[in-house]
C-alpha cells in the first residue's frame, strides 16, 4: 500500500502461518519444537545434533555505516534480505536477530521487530516478553546481586567456625560439601572430601570469600528505563546492620548473563561460563566467581530455556530466530550463536543464514568476528553493509538529526555535494569490513525523498571503495520484492573467494590488542591508558584474564569516541578510561568515555500511546 501504513498495522493485517507449519516447512520435527502460544516456539538444542552431519548453509552477516540517531535500517535490511531470499528466490533462510531489550520500547525507541513490509510478526509479541528469556536473566541475575550482598553480610556477622557450620551444616546426622564446594576446596588447593578433616586455617580460607565491597563489578539489573536506580544505596534496613553501600543497577540486556547467552555453544558449555563469571576480587586480590559464591548451577537452572532459540517468522513467512540481545554499548551486541548454529544446519549447503551485529560496523562487525566468530568457529560468506543518503549526508557535514524531530530540509532535498562528502564513511566502513577478508556487499536502504542521481552515486562510489558490490533496495516500502537485487548480488559475492582472517591474536598483550582495534579499525593515532585502566591491564593480566577477545565500549555515533565528530575524524588519540571483564562471557570491556548502563525516560515516552482494546485484546501504540 502506498503511503506505507504504520508497522502495526502492516504487521496485524498479516495472519502468521500457523508453528507447525513452520516448524516442517524448514525441517524441524514437532517434538523439537516447545509451543509458547500460536506464533511463538523454542527449538530444542537437539537439533544440532541430529543434523551433525549435514553442511551448513551460507553465513551473512548485516552491518551498517556510522548511522544516526534514528538507524539506517539494518533490521530491517536483515528481514527484507530473507524475505527476498526465502520468499521471492525460493532458497533456504532464516534470519538471526536480537530479541530487543523492553526498555527502550516504553522509552524512546520504539521496537526492532524491522519496519515498513520487512518485519519480524506479530511484533507486539516479538518486542514486549516474548518467551521470558530477558525476563529468566533478570532472575538469574539479582539472585547473584543477593548472593553476594548476603554472603558479605554473613561474613561480616560471623566467626570463621560459625560461618563454617552454616556453609556445612549437619545433615543426616553428619557434616556433607555440597558438590560446588567441593569444586571450590578443589580450587583452593584442598583435597579434602570430608569436612571434619579440615584444619582451622582451611577452614577459614574456604568459609570467608573476603569480598572487597569496593571491588563489587556485579549490578542488579531490571528491564525497565528506570534513570533513578542508575546510582542507590542498599542496605538501609537496620536489619542490615548499617552494611549498606553504594550500589547500581543496569538496563537487564546488560547484564553479563545476556553475553554468556550469546556466546554459549551448549548447555554444558553454559553451565561452564555461568560459573566463571567474576563478580568481586578478595581482599587479597583474588578474583570472586559465581562458582564461589555457589550460585551458578542454580543459574543454570534459571537459564535452561532460555537457551533454546525462540522461532518466529517474518511478513513473508520465512522463519526468523529471536535469541538474546546484549547490549551493544558494553557487551558485543550480536544474537546468539546456538540460534546461528542451527539455522546454519537447517538451511543447508545451498540456503542462507542472515544475522544482524548491532551499531555500525566499527562496533557491531568488529566484535561479530573478534568474538562470536572466535567462540562460534564459524566464518561469514558475506558483509552487508547498510548504507542511507541521510546517513551519509550527515557524515558529509548536513544538520544533525534528532529522533522526534522534523529532519532538515538538507535531508529531504537533493544535495549530492554532501553526499559525496559524507561518502567516506562508507569507504572507511567497506575497508573495515575487507580488513577481515570477507566480500562487502553495500545495500542502499531508500527512503522515499531520495533521489535517483542520490542512490547512483552512492552505488559507484562503494564499488570504487573495494565493495563487491552495492545496491539499492527498497524492501521497508516493497518488503522481499524490493531485495531481491541485494539479494543476487549476496548470491554471487556468497560464491567469490574469502579468506577470513581476525583482526588481532588474543595472546597479545591487552593494550597491544585494543591499539589494533583503534587504529585499524576507528582511525585513532594512537591510544592513552588513563590510571583506572592502567591498573585494570595489570590486574587482569595478573589474574590469568590477559587473553580475552576485546569488547570495545565506544559511542556508535562517530568512528572516534566522540559522538559529535562525524565522516571520517583524524589526528585523535583514543582515551580507554577503565576496563571491566566479562569473564564468563569471555571478553574484556574497556570503556571509552563513560557508557550508562540504563537509559532514561523522555519527557514523553512510547508508552503513553501504548493500550489494550479490551474487545480484541490487541495492543495499540506501538511502532
Ligand atoms: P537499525 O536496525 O539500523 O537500528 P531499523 O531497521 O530498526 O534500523 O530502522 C530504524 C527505523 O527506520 C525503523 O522505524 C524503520 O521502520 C525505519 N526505516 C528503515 N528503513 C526505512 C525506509 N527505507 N523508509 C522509511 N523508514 C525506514
Amino acid at each position: 500500500l502506498k503511503p506505507v501504513p504504520s508497522d502495526i498495522e502492516i504487521s496485524r493485517s498479516c495472519v502468521p502461518k500457523p508453528m507447525d507449519r513452520l516448524a516442517r516447512e524448514v525441517g524441524l520435527m514437532l517434538d523439537e519444537l516447545e509451543l509458547y502460544g500460536k506464533t511463538k516456539a523454542k527449538v530444542q538444542l537437539s537439533v544440532i545434533n541430529r543434523l551433525q552431519a549435514q553442511p551448513d548453509g551460507k553465513y551473512v552477516v548485516v552491518t551498517g555505516i556510522t548511522p544516526t540517531p534514528l538507524g539506517e535500517g539494518k533490521s530491517t535490511t536483515t528481514i527484507g534480505l530473507v524475505q527476498a531470499l526465502g520468499a521471492h528466490m525460493k532458497l533456504n533462510v532464516f534470519a538471526c536477530v536480537r530479541q530487543p531489550s523492553q526498555g527502550p520500547t516504553f522509552g524512546i525507541k520504539g521496537g526492532a521487530a524491522g519496519g515498513g513490509y520487512s518485519q519480524v510478526i506479530p511484533m507486539e509479541e516479538f518486542n514486549l516478553h516474548l518467551t521470558g528469556d530477558i525476563h529468566a536473566i533478570t532472575a538469574a541475575n539479582n539472585l547473584v546481586a543477593a548472593a553476594i550482598d548476603a554472603r558479605m553480610f554473613h561474613e561480616a556477622t560471623q566467626t570463621d567456625k560459625a560461618l563454617y557450620n552454616r556453609l556445612v551444616p549437619v545433615s543426616g546426622g553428619q557434616r556433607t560439601f555440597a558438590p560446588i564446594q567441593i569444586n571450590r576446596l578443589k580450587r583452593l588447593g584442598i583435597e579434602k572430601t570430608d569436612p571434619i578433616t579440615l584444619t582451622e586455617e582451611e577452614i577459614t580460607r574456604f568459609a570467608r570469600l573476603d569480598m572487597d565491597p569496593d571491588s563489587v563489578t556485579w549490578n542488579r539489573v531490571l528491564d525497565t528505563n528506570d534513570r533513578f536506580l542508575r546510582k542507590i544505596t542498599i542496605g538501609q534496613s537496620p536489619t542490615e546492620k548499617g552494611h549498606s553501600r553504594e550500589a547500581q543497577f543496569s538496563i537487564t540486556v546488560a547484564s553479563e548473563i545476556m553475553a554468556v547467552l550469546a556466546l554459549t555453544s551448549s548447555l554444558e558449555d553454559m553451565r561452564q561460563r555461568l560459573a566463571k563469571m567474576v563478580v568481586a576480587t578478595s581482599r587479597s586480590g583474588q578474583p570472586i566467581t559465581t562458582e564461589d559464591l555457589g550460585v551458578s548451577g542454580a543459574l543454570t537452572v534459571l537459564m535452561r530455556d532460555a537457551i533454546k532459540p525462540n522461532l518466529m517468522q517474518t511478513l513473508e513467512g520465512t522463519p526468523v530466530f529471536v535469541h538474546a540481545g546484549p547490549f551493544a554499548n558494553i557487551a558485543h551486541g550480536n544474537s546468539s550463536i546456538l540460534a546461528d548454529k542451527i539455522a546454519l544446519k537447517l538451511v543447508g549447503p545451498e540456503g542462507f543464514v542472515v544475522t544482524e551485529a548491532g551499531f555500525g560496523a566499527d562496533i557491531g562487525m568488529e566484535k561479530f568476528f573478534n568474538i562470536k566468530c572466535r567462540y562460534s568457529g564459524l566464518r561469514p560468506h558475506v558483509v552487508v553493509l547498510v548504507a542511507t543518503v541521510r546517513a551519509l549526508k550527515m557524515h558529509g557535514g548536513g544538520p544533525t538529526v534528532t529522533a522526534g524531530m522534523p529532519l532538515p530540509k538538507e535531508y529531504v532535498e537533493e544535495n549530492l555535494e554532501l553526499l559525496e562528502k559524507g561518502c567516506s564513511n562508507m569507504r572507511k566502513q567497506v575497508e573495515n569490513a575487507r580488513h577481515f577478508g570477507v566480500p562487502v556487499v553495500v545495500a542502499v536502504n531508500a527512503f522515499k525523498t531520495d533521489t535517483e542521481s542520490e542512490l547512483d552515486l552512492i552505488c559507484s562510489l562503494a564499488k570504487a571503495a573495494g565493495a563487491f558490490d552495492a545496491v539499492r533496495c527498497s524492501h521497508w516500502a516493497e518488503g522481499g520484492a524490493g531485495a531481491v537485487a541485494l539479494g543476487r548480488a549476496v548470491q554471487r559475492a556468497s560464491e567469490a573467494p574469502s579468506n577470513f582472517k581476525f583482526l588481532y591474536d588474543v595472546e597479545l598483550p591487552i593494550a597491544d590488542k585494543i591499539r589494533i582495534i583503534a587504529q585499524k579499525i576507528y582511525g585513532a593515532d594512537d591510544i592513552e591508558l588513563l590510571p583506572d585502566a592502567k591498573h585494570k591491564v595489570e590486574l587482569y593480566t595478573k589474574q590469568g584474564f590477559g587473553n580475552l577477545p576485546i569488547c570495545m565500549a565506544k559511542t556508535h555515533l562517530s568512528l572516534s569516541h566522540e559522538a559529535d565528530k562525524k565522516g571520517v575524524p583524524t589526528g585523535f588519540v583514543l582515551p580507554i578510561r577503565d576496563i571491566r571483564a566479562s569473564v564468563g562471557a569471555g571478553f574484556l570491556y574497556p570503556l571509552v568515555g563513560t557508557m550508562p548502563t540504563i537509559p532514561g525516560l523522555p519527557t514523553r515516552p512510547c508508552f503513553h500511546d501504548i493500550d489494550l482494546d479490551p474487545e480484541t485484546e490487541q495492543v495499540n501504540g506501538l511502532f
